[in-house]
């Protein structure tokens, strides 16, 4: 489906075709989806009731936000471990990253606002509904990411504290790199990784 998007019978007249749905076609062909949903919006600004744009703008939106999320999949690991049940969590990618899925589902509510506008006048179209889905499920699954590393990230300070365990020095952990070790059943302490490295060299 997503390949065979442009297919969709939506209406578009030949003006907006050939204005604007051939050259962001152009765009798309060379995968740069970003110029692609640019002259797309270009022409709903001029067209706002083209259907055939609306579909494209969602359609060029799902593309950037899909790349986006692939790109993810090469981010370095926030989370490593380090042996002995020690784990470093590198806070700084880790605001990063939840940077980035807040930018994805952006677009992508972007994109559903257009294809909830072509539901109303297409209430119908099994592609529409189709691909409402797969937008739905995408932002789904990346706000549960992003939830469950917002959440991780908010309990740690109440779990292991707000200082290192080396320095007693505080601890931001959206910036820093912190490591946790275990300190018994039910602790968990907190380092600095740069004090930790220290501790374990001596
Ligand atoms: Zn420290």
């Amino acid at each position: 489906m997503a390949e065979g998007g442009f297919d969709v019978p939506l209406k578009c007249s030949p003006e907006e075709y050939k204005h604007f749905v051939e050259p962001a076609m152009q765009e798309a062909q060379n995968s740069n989806f970003p110029s692609a949903l640019d002259i797309v919006e270009n022409g709903l600004n001029a067209h706002p009731a083209s259907e055939g744009l609306m579909f494209l703008k969602a359609y060029f939106g799902y593309k950037i936000a899909d790349t986006m999320s692939s790109e993810l999949s090469s981010f370095p690991k926030v989370i490593q471990p380090l042996g002995n049940g020690a784990l470093m969590v590198d806070g700084a990618m880790t605001s990063q990253l939840l940077g980035k899925f807040q930018e994805i589902v952006k677009i992508l509510s972007e994109a559903e606002e257009s294809i909830n506008e072509l539901l109303q006048v297409n209430p119908n179209s099994q592609e529409v509904v189709a691909f409402k889905g797969y937008i739905d499920s995408k932002k789904n699954q990346l706000g549960q990411e992003s939830e469950n590393m917002k959440v991780t990230i908010s309990n740690t300070p109440n779990i292991a504290g707000s200082f290192c365990v080396g320095c007693r020095k505080s601890i931001s952990y959206d910036t820093q790199k912190v490591v946790f070790r275990k300190s018994s059943a039910s602790q968990l302490e907190a380092w600095h990784l740069p004090c930790f490295q220290s501790k374990s060299k001596n």
